[in-house]
């Protein structure tokens, strides 16, 4: 089964303490379709700017996912550049520039309009619900989302949270989406919003899934060298919604819904070794399989 992914597609300048990198291939989309194509086949929407560099679109072709949704217009790829403090979880935006990003509309080609699986990355709520109005029939829909919708499009993300199963976002919007300083309370209340499902990461300190009463907490990977965690959320809510199209069932299950959040982490953890998506490119799913069995070991111990 495929995955349907629209976001952003960017070209970002990211400064770390000891480095900094420009024009790199970034953007939701790009981290998210990726991270799903390890596991299965993706169908990917957005637009960039006639400055795009042909090598990312022909990367994008190697890993298999389809750019019948891809719109490529005149002018500038939006651009965005961020500054990481010295504990690389603190980051500032230093500039973005929205470029051809501003008058986008995502519109679907007739072909994707049936993908069971979708995952709306991180773009404006208005967006997000502009694609699930063109789907057909979505058996599982995801969405990511970041602060600046919920300072200034909450009313259109609150529409959205009503037509999604999964919403993925961090630990300070879960608390600034519900005014709760509890997450589990946070989570709760966000599940009273709509989704039925809902995860909240936590950067290095990993992620929790809330569903029917009942949570999953999903450690993160203890890496001794990060390189850039720019796009760590977005390939994480890749890996996830990968994993769960490929499963191919009717319903998603909680047990699959578990495994998926571990999945997304192992991505995740791989994508912060290095800048933009240079680790994604070398990853094979042997590296994946044997981190996500460190995982697992990681996380198991004996009865009391
Ligand atoms: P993350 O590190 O998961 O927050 O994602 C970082 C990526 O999000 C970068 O590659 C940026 O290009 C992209 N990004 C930053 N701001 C926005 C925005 N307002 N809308 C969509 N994508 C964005």
């Amino acid at each position: 089964m495929s995955v349907l992914v629209v976001g952003s597609i960017a070209l970002d300048t990211v400064k770390t303490p000891v480095e900094e990198h420009a024009d790199l291939l970034g953007g939701s989309a790009s981290y998210a379709a990726v991270g799903a194509s390890f596991s299965c086949p993706v169908n990917m929407v957005g637009v960039v700017g006639d400055d795009f560099p042909e090598a990312h679109i022909d990367y994008f072709r190697q890993r298999e996912i389809d750019l019948a949704g891809l719109q490529r217009v005149p002018g500038k790829t939006f651009r965005w550049s961020g500054e990481y403090m010295w504990d690389l979880n603190t980051r500032e935006t230093r500039s973005v520039e929205l470029n051809v990003f501003e008058h986008f509309t995502p519109t679907l080609p007739e072909s994707y309009r049936a993908t069971p699986y979708v995952l709306l990355a991180n773009i404006g709520p208005n967006l997000q619900n502009h694609v699930l109005d063109q789907m057909e029939r979505a058996r599982f829909v995801i969405a990511d989302t970041m602060d600046l919708w919920i300072n200034i499009a909450r009313d259109e993300l609150l529409r959205l949270l009503g037509r999604v199963d999964l919403l993925i976002l961090n630990d300070s919007e879960a608390r600034q989406l519900t005014s709760e300083t509890s997450l589990v309370r946070a989570g709760a209340r966000i599940r009273a919003m709509g989704p039925r499902y809902v995860v909240i990461k936590k950067g290095e300190h990993g992620a929790l899934l809330f569903g029917d009463d009942r949570f999953f907490s999903c450690g993160a990977y203890p890496l001794e060298d990060i390189h850039d965690p720019t796009g760590a959320g977005d390939t994480f809510a890749g890996g996830l919604a990968g994993y769960l199209a490929a499963q191919d069932t009717a319903e998603v299950s909680w047990e699959q819904l578990r495994r998926a959040v571990v999945q997304g982490s192992v991505l995740a953890s791989f994508n912060v070794e290095a800048f933009s998506l240079e680790r994604l490119r070398t990853l094979t799913t042997a590296d994946i399989h044997e981190r996500y069995e460190m995982f697992r070991l990681m996380s198991q111990f004996e009865v009391l």
